[in-house]
């Protein structure tokens, strides 16, 4: 089995493990109060500023890491033979040219602006499309699931108009991870769909049947770009946004809603009519064209994760993985005021340190000694979606033709809300989720 991790500022372990899932967990004396406070006190301490990414300092805690995983003999799970494991993060700022022009069917030719009837994606092309706009429902394809918003239509050459979010948003049996959104869900794998569909581009709405009531898109705007950098950077992953070669933009549902009257049908009726089990026929809006131009300055940002492994013992269960992982980054600091991030998520990476002191390759002889990995479970506590602080994300894809999906996920740019949506931890066979 082959095993693909990628997040920010991620420590993990992997190891193929002998699990007695029979018998108590044995007492494991290498876990003690005084190594977890002397490890915490250590990265949480203001020498290491917040361990904001990019920063020496995050850099500084990888290392700690690696230094710790090495001592302990645990084998490098990275490329060549490495600690660290390398991926992209990629940030975005607004450009000047940003705007949608409508001309509909009545000869109205509408000039939406910036931050009041549209904004550009921060994962989005930067240049200018065009065509006739074809509503596409939630713009969801995802073949495990047998649904396909795309059914049965051609699309290429004209601009999707998709809903955020997903069918079944509030239903807990929802295929689509119950409550949590899923991977498919995500704006970015939407544009991808679109994308591969042939669109010139796409236009995202607010699925206004779940979210009634008046919206403030002016504020989603503003938050979505705001004036000044945050300190603390939004960030989606490098690897995904650099696939996206068509314009995406947000659009108000007053704009959607002008859009749409072609269909002789409301945002409000279209949206409703999205909500289906294997995904809706495209509906094409008579007379509509639509150009799209957005400049969005895109920076690569390189990141690493930590990752090490160990191997079991036990041949029969030498391919069943336990992966245990935490994020190592916080919020960094401003000033003279250090974001520590003891809980969040030092607590998480220093008793991954002390699990992987337990499992590491040693000796073992006499009747009391544990046997290597007796632990009966584990859970992924270090990774805390709860206000979405800090990225990380986890995926762990077999090599063979069971290729599962990313299992957990959290991100920034889903940090509103994310602590109510929290996926379960998967049982054994793996489960989904993801990250814009
Ligand atoms: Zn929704």
């Amino acid at each position: 089995m082959r095993l693909r991790v990628w997040g920010c500022g991620l420590v993990w372990l992997a190891a193929a493990l002998p699990v007695t899932a029979q018998q108590p967990a044995p007492e494991i004396e290498s876990i003690r109060q005084q190594d977890l406070r002397a490890d915490l006190f250590y990265l949480a301490g203001d020498g290491f500023r917040g361990r904001l990414t990019n920063t020496p300092e995050n850099l500084l805690a990888a290392e700690f890491i690696r230094a710790r995983f090495e001592r302990l003999g645990l084998e490098p799970a990275g490329p060549g033979g490495s600690y660290f494991q390398p991926y992209t993060l990629m940030i975005a700022t607004l450009g000047a040219e940003n705007r949608l022009v409508a001309s509909t069917g009545d000869g109205v030719e509408r000039r939406a602006t910036v931050g009041i009837d549209v904004y550009p994606h921060r994962f989005s092309a930067t240049g200018r499309t065009g065509g006739a706009v074809v509503f596409a429902g939630f713009g969801i394809t995802e073949p495990r699931l047998g649904y396909d918003d795309y059914r049965g239509e051609q699309i290429k050459g004209n601009v999707v108009l998709v809903l955020d979010h997903e069918p079944g948003e509030r239903d807990p049996d929802s295929p689509f991870d119950g409550v949590v959104t899923a991977q498919a869900s995500s704006p970015l794998e939407k544009a991808l769909a679109a994308q591969a569909r042939g669109a010139a581009g796409i236009l995202f709405v607010t699925d206004v049947h779940n979210h009634p009531g008046p919206a403030n898109f002016g504020e989603a705007a503003r938050n979505y770009w705001p004036a000044e950098a945050p300190r603390v950077e939004r960030y989606t992953l490098g690897s995904l946004a650099e696939r996206v070669r068509i314009p995406a933009a947000q659009i108000s549902a007053t704009l959607a809603d002008a859009l749409v009257r072609g269909t002789g049908r409301t945002l409000a009726e279209l949206s409703r009519a999205a909500e289906s089990p294997r995904g809706m026929v495209p509906v094409p809006v008579p007379g509509v064209q639509v150009e799209l131009t957005t400049t969005v300055h895109q920076q690569v940002i390189p990141d690493r994760n930590v990752v090490a492994r160990v191997v079991g013992a036990d041949p029969r269960l030498k391919d069943d993985w336990v992966i245990v992982s935490a994020h190592f980054d916080h919020d960094g600091a401003s000033g003279e005021q250090v974001y520590n991030g003891a809980d969040d998520d030092g607590s998480g990476t220093v008793g991954l340190l002390e699990i992987a002191e337990d499992l590491r390759p040693r000796p073992r002889t006499g009747a009391t000694a544990p046997p290597v990995g007796a632990l009966r479970r584990v859970e992924l506590r270090g990774a805390r979606p709860a206000r979405g602080v800090g990225v990380c994300r986890t995926t762990a894809v077999p090599a063979g033709p069971d290729r599962r999906r990313p299992q957990h996920g959290h991100d920034r740019s889903q940090r509103r809300g994310a602590g109510r949506r929290r996926r379960p931890i998967p049982g054994p066979g793996g489960s989904d989720g993801g990250v814009q």
